[in-house]
């Protein structure tokens, strides 16, 4: 059965994002954004799983480990799961630039995730903030949604994770 599923980028659109040139490397500096688990569920409700596609080069540069990354995803769906908003999985690149095939804009992150989640594209979106985002869906051959300030040439355009999960069900409020 092939899954309808919306991947979203992680640092921007569920958490702030950490100031320029640093990572978030552990549970005290993650901040969630407003509505995400909302939004989660709002997703889960119509049928959508949620999976996360994330670039953290923090990794490859030594700034943090594996382990404190698997630290903060845990706590991560922990929090969301309470209310009820169920992220499938997460899908990591931890390599630096041109080190791998998973690094977005490249497509690794969702050829592994198709791999246990078998997709259905016509049916699923990218939902990021960021050029290289954008990039990534397009050239995996999904709708792409961004979400701030910019349109980032994608599909749509809307200001956070919530709008951009009522766009996709159909839902208004
Ligand atoms: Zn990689």
């Amino acid at each position: 059965m092939l899954n309808k599923v919306v991947f979203v980028d992680r640092d921007g659109v569920i958490n702030k994002k950490a100031a320029e040139h640093d990572y978030i490397k552990n549970w005290q500096e993650f901040r969630f954004l407003p509505d995400v688990a909302k939004a989660i569920k709002l997703l889960n409700q119509s049928g959508f799983i949620v999976i996360i596609v994330s670039n953290q080069r923090g990794i490859a540069r030594g700034i943090m480990t594996e382990n404190d990354l698997k630290d903060i995803h845990q706590k991560m769906c922990c929090k969301l799961k309470q209310e009820s908003a169920i992220i499938t999985d997460i899908f990591v690149c931890p390599h630096n630039n041109n080190e791998c095939k998973c690094r977005k804009p490249q497509t690794g992150l969702f050829l592994q995730a198709e791999i246990k989640y078998p997709v259905n594209k016509k049916q699923s979106f990218m939902v990021g903030d960021s050029t290289t985002d954008i990039e990534a869906g397009k050239n995996y051959g999904i709708k792409t949604i961004a979400v701030g300030e910019r349109g980032l040439g994608a599909d749509y355009q809307c200001s956070n994770l919530l709008e951009a999960a009522k766009y996709i069900t159909g839902v208004t409020e």
